[in-house]
C-alpha cells in the first residue's frame, strides 16, 4: 500500500517539476515504510537528505497528502548503499512514530551520530560557540554555562553543534541520560500526553534527564501551554543541577517568550553562530567532499565557496547537486559542471525570466482581481492585499531594487514596498493557510518560468 502511494507520488512529482530535477532528486528515493500518517522514505545520503528536505520537503508532503487524501507526514531514513543488508538506522525521530505493540525498551537520546565535533569545521563565525559547547562537555560543575543558548540563522550549524555536545557528553558519561528533542517534538509529545491523560508521565520523562537539548525553541512562541510546560521542565532540571542546551534562530530577547523564561538564560551563556567567511566555506566544502569520498578539484571548491555565501546548508546542497550531476551524466567534476550547477542553484530562487509583470499576472489570477488594479493606485482592500503579495514576491524573486519595484506598482515609493514585504512576512508567520497560498504562488511561478526555459 505504502509502495503504491509512493509510486503514485513519484508520478505526480514528475508532472510538477522539471525532468532533470525529478531524475536527480526524486527518482533515487524509494519507499521504506508507512506508519499511520507518516510515510518513511529511503534516501542515499545525508547530503541528499538535507537537499531534498530543505528544497522539496513541503512539496513532497503536500503531494503525498493530496494522493493519500489525508494529511501525511514524510520522514526520511538514510540508507547507504553498502549498508543495504543491515537494518537502517532511521534518521528521523523514531519516538515520533507511534508503535503500538512495541514498548520502548531503552532510553534513546535521539542523537544523530554524524553530528560530532570532529566534523564540525571551526571558523571565526562559530569558534566561540564551539568552545562553549566543548566546555560544557568537560565541565565538572553543572552550573557552568547553564543553560547554554546557541542562536544563529538557518543552516549555520546550530543543530550540528548542539548534537555534537550531546554525543560528546554521552561518550564521556555513558551512564547519563541525554535527550535531544526539537521544540516541535516536545510540543507534539505534550499535546499527545494531554490527549491521552498522560501529562504526569510526560513530566516525569522529561524531568528525568541529565542533559536536555531543545532545538529551535522559537517554535514555542505563542504556544502558551507548551511554553508553560517547558518553563516548568526547564526550572525543575535547572534547580536540580541538570544541564540544559537550547538553540534558537534569533537572539533570546527577540523570541517573544515570557521573560521569566528568557531572563533565566542570562544566568547561563548565550552564544551566536554567524555566516561562515570565505576560508571557512572552503574548509567546510573540503570536509564534506572528504566525507562523501569524492575527489573535487580545488578550483571547484574555490568557485563554490566564492559564489555561495548564504549558509552551510546551501553550500552543502550545491556540492551534493554537483556530485549527483557528475554521476548522472557520468562526467568528471569540473569547473564547467560547477558553473552549470551553480546557475541552477541560484535560479532556484531568482530566475532571470521572473518579471514583475509575470508576478502580477499570477497574483491577479489567484486573487480574482484585475492586473491594472494591482499596478494602479486603487485602495480597495482585496486589491491592496493582492498588491502587497505581488510586491513581496517581486522582492523575493527578482533582483529589482525596492525603488524600481515601487515604480512598477503605480509609482509608489520604496518605503511602501518595505511595508508590504513586512506585512506579508508577518501574515505568513501568523497564518498557516495564507502562508501555504503564498508558497504555492511562488512555486507555480517558478515552475512556469522554468518550463519556459527548457
Ligand atoms: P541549523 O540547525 O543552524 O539550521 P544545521 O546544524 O542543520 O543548521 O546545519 C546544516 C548543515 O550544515 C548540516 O548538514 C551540518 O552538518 C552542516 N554544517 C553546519 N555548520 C557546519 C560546520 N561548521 N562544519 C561542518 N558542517 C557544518
Ligand atoms: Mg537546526
Amino acid at each position: 500500500m505504502g509502495h503504491d502511494l509512493w509510486a503514485a507520488t513519484q508520478e505526480a512529482l514528475r508532472q510538477r517539476v522539471a525532468e532533470q530535477t525529478f531524475q536527480t532528486w526524486f527518482k533515487p528515493i524509494s519507499f521504506l515504510a508507512k506508519n499511520d500518517a507518516t510515510l518513511i522514505l529511503k534516501v542515499p545520503s545525508q547530503f541528499f537528505y538535507e537537499w531534498v528536505k530543505s528544497h522539496y520537503g513541503e512539496l513532497v508532503e503536500e503531494t503525498v497528502s493530496g494522493i493519500a487524501g489525508e494529511p501525511m507526514k514524510v520522514d526520511y531514513s538514510i540508507v547507504l548503499e553498502e549498508q543495504k543488508e543491515a537494518a537502517p538506522r532511521p534518521f528521523f525521530d523514531d519516538t515520533q512514530v507511534p508503535r503500538q505493540n512495541k514498548p520502548k525498551q531503552t532510553f534513546s537520546p535521539n542523537l544523530n551520530d554524524q553530528y560530532i565535533f570532529t566534523n564540525f569545521v571551526e571558523g571565526p563565525n562559530n569558534q566561540f560557540a564551539k568552545a562553549a559547547g566543548q566546555a560544557v562537555v568537560e565541565a565538572r560543575d553543572n552550573s557552568l554555562y547553564n543553560p547554554l543558548v546557541v542562536y544563529g540563522g538557518v543552516g549555520l550549524g546550530k543543530t550540528h553543534l548542539v548534537q555534537a555536545v550531546g554525543n560528546a557528553f554521552l561518550e564521556l558519561h555513558p551512564e547519563k541520560r541525554v535527550m535531544y528533542v526539537t521544540s516541535e517534538k516536545f510540543t507534539l509529545d505534550y499535546i499527545n500526553a494531554i490527549k491521552e491523560n498522560k501529562t504526569a508521565q510526560f513530566s516525569r520523562f522529561y524531568r528525568s534527564v541529565d542533559l536536555l537539548i531543545v532545538d529551535d525553541i522559537q517554535f514555542f512562541q505563542k504556544k502558551v501551554r507548551t511554553e508553560e510546560e517547558f518553563f516548568h521542565t526547564f526550572n525543575e532540571l535547572y534547580m536540580n543541577g541538570r544541564r540544559i542546551i537550547l538553540s534558537t534562530d534569533r537572539p533570546p530577547a527577540e523570541l517573544g517568550l515570557h521573560s521569566r523564561l528568557t531572563s533565566r538564560f542570562n544566568a547561563g551563556l548565550i552564544v551566536d553562530i554567524q555566516e561562515p567567511d570565505y576560508e571557512t566555506r572552503v574548509a567546510i566544502l573540503r570536509q564534506k567532499a572528504d566525507e562523501s569520498g569524492s575527489e573535487i578539484p580545488y578550483e571547484v571548491v574555490e568557485f563554490l565557496a566564492m559564489n555561495i555565501d548564504t549558509n552551510v546548508r546551501d553550500l552543502q546542497g550545491a556540492l551534493i547537486r554537483l556530485l549527483a550531476y557528475a554521476s548522472l551524466v557520468k562526467s568528471d567534476i569540473s569547473l564547467n559542471l560547477a558553473r552549470r550547477v551553480l546557475a541552477e542553484v541560484m535560479n532556484h530562487h531568482v530566475a532571470p525570466n521572473i518579471t514583475v509583470e509575470r508576478i502580477v499576472e499570477v497574483v491577479a489570477e489567484n486573487f480574482g482581481v484585475k492586473k491594472v488594479d494591482i499596478m494602479g493606485k486603487g485602495r480597495r482592500q482585496e486589491v491592496a492585499l493582492a498588491r502587497q503579495v505581488a510586491m513581496y514576491m517581486a522582492k523575493q524573486l527578482t533582483r529589482n531594487s525596492l525603488k524600481s519595484i515601487g515604480l512598477s506598482f503605480g509609482g509608489r515609493d520604496h518605503s511602501t514596498v518595505i511595508h508590504a514585504v513586512k506585512t506579508i512576512e508577518e501574515k505568513t508567520n501568523r497564518d498557516e493557510l495564507f502562508n501555504a497560498e503564498v508558497k504555492t504562488l511562488i512555486r507555480r511561478l517558478s515552475e512556469s518560468v522554468m518550463n519556459q526555459n527548457s
